[in-house]
């Protein structure tokens, strides 16, 4: 018979046929009249398979009958159409083969809900509860998602390195990579002499591939990177990760507004993937995490965002009489709450600021003919904040150089980068998204930690 799966066998056209069904049992009830109900789950889709337990099953006594959660079986029988509410079909079980028990005095994941800081300490049986395997089927998709979108517009997949010499953000939150004995560091006078380490230099944990991204669109067109982003950032908030996972699309040819129209479709097209594929999944979310969720993201697939410079913004929000715990000030960073009010206030869609104080920018950033800003572009979103960062490059080798030097950065350290601008220079853009972010905006979870399997933030790195 041939291995099926929960989500095949609750589908009504299973009805007839023979399955083979493996899993972990959510429940078991037992009838009055000599059988038992199991509520298997295999992690194929959100809902349980029930299966029906004849008591004539030769293990019955002996086994099925102490199955409690958590157990694994493998059930085989006939699929056949539910009389119960709710659920298409049920299985009849013809063979339950029990793999393991799983004591209920000390098994964590009882029917009761916990709570996400509990079941965080729990990572390792998480993915068994309702809620994270759905945000792991809709990480998934999202992902499917992102290859989708950028294979079908014929970008190609590069692969920058984990481990680098160059910091990208230019703002020093790094990890940094060492075979050397930290009890036993070798010196060059106070320094550490790091000519005698794995690398022969100084090395650390990327924090974006962005600048190789850069080389591979300036030969080759179009490209993106999506893989593990690592900040040593010491923030605990519900949106950062000292490990997480990013995209970065990177276009030759391609000025800001170009970069932005992207940055739209490629969201859009992620969130109705989510509601087409993940149709179970998220009808779980808006019912026990966040009741707008569906509606937010159908008015998001369908609406334009919204385009502000970021002089207009700052603008408006101090003509908007609310009160911020930190007044918002042409030059200054904005806060997630103001970003929040303009996306869940002002607005009540994604906004897409542009044209940054060149101040509180990286500097490859490219540089306004006012000299004062640059052509930066953060996509911001309700509940979440920013959700992309992007920006039109700097192609002009003398500016950028300039760029380097006034925020402290030697240009010979990045010769290749410059490279690009001294031989066949062109206008390009890019930007990077933030995967666990977008998982938040499309489930409505509250906390990054809880979007990623084994989150890793300061003090965390159990599992
Ligand atoms: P923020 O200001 O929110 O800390 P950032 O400006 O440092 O973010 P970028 O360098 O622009 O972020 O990175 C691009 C995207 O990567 C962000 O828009 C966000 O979606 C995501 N991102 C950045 N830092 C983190 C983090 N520590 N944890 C999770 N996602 C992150
Ligand atoms: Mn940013």
């Amino acid at each position: 018979m041939d291995k099926s799966s929960v989500a095949l066998a609750r589908q009504p056209a299973a009805v007839g046929r023979q399955v083979q069904l493996s899993g972990w049992v959510r429940t078991r009830r037992d009838s009055k009249g000599g059988f038992s109900f199991l509520e298997l789950n295999d992690g194929s889709c959100f809902g349980n398979i029930q299966v029906i337990a004849d008591g004539k099953l030769a293990n019955y006594e002996s086994e099925v009958k102490k199955l409690t959660a958590g157990s694994s079986v493998t059930v085989s029988g006939e699929v056949r159409a539910s009389p119960a509410q709710g659920q298409p079909t049920e299985i009849h079980a013809e063979t339950v083969t029990v793999h393991g028990g799983a004591d209920p005095e000390t098994y964590a994941l009882q029917k009761k809900r916990h709570s996400f800081e509990f079941l965080r300490t729990l990572a390792h049986l998480r993915p068994r509860t309702n809620t994270f395997g759905a945000v792991a089927r809709v990480r998934n998709c999202v992902c499917r998602s992102i290859h989708d979108f950028f294979q079908e517009q014929g970008f190609l997949y590069v692969h920058p390195p984990i481990i680098t010499g160059s910091d990208c953000e230019g703002a020093g939150q790094m990890f940094k990579v060492t075979t050397l004995d930290l009890g036993k560091l070798p010196r060059q006078g106070q320094a550490v002499d790091f000519a005698q380490d794995f690398f022969g230099r100084p090395t650390y944990l990327t924090v974006s591939g962005q600048l190789e991204a850069e080389v591979f669109a300036c030969s080759l067109g179009k490209v993106y990177t999506f893989g593990p982003t690592f900040r040593a950032e010491n923030s605990n908030t519900s949106r950062h990760l000292a490990e997480f996972w990013m995209v970065e699309p990177e276009m030759a040819f391609y000025d800001l507004h170009d970069n932005m129209d992207l940055a739209e479709a490629f969201l859009k097209r992620i969130i109705r993937d989510v509601l087409q594929r993940c149709p179970e999944d998220m009808q779980f979310f808006n019912e026990r995490i966040d009741p707008a969720v569906i509606a937010t993201l159908e008015g998001v697939a369908d609406s334009e965002f919204i385009r502000l410079s970021y002089t207009e913004a700052v603008d408006r929000l101090q003509k908007s009489g609310a009160t911020f715990e930190f007044p918002a000030a042409w030059g200054n960073d904005l806060q997630a709450e103001h970003e929040r009010y303009l996306t869940e206030q002002t607005f009540k869609r994604p906004v897409i600021l542009y044209d940054y104080p060149s101040t509180i920018k990286p500097f490859y950033m490219r540089l306004n003919d006012d000299g004062r800003t640059v052509r930066a572009m953060d996509v911001l979103v309700p509940r979440v904040g920013e959700i992309i960062g992007g920006s039109q490059r700097e192609e002009r080798l003398d500016v950028l150089e300039r760029r380097m030097k006034e925020q402290g950065l030697d240009p010979e350290a990045y010769w290749w980068y410059l490279d690009l601008r001294r031989y066949g220079t062109v206008p390009h853009s890019g930007f990077g998204l933030g995967l666990e972010r977008t998982v938040q905006f499309v489930t409505g979870m509250g906390n990054i930690r809880d979007v990623i399997p084994f989150p890793r933030t300061p003090g965390n790195a159990e599992f």
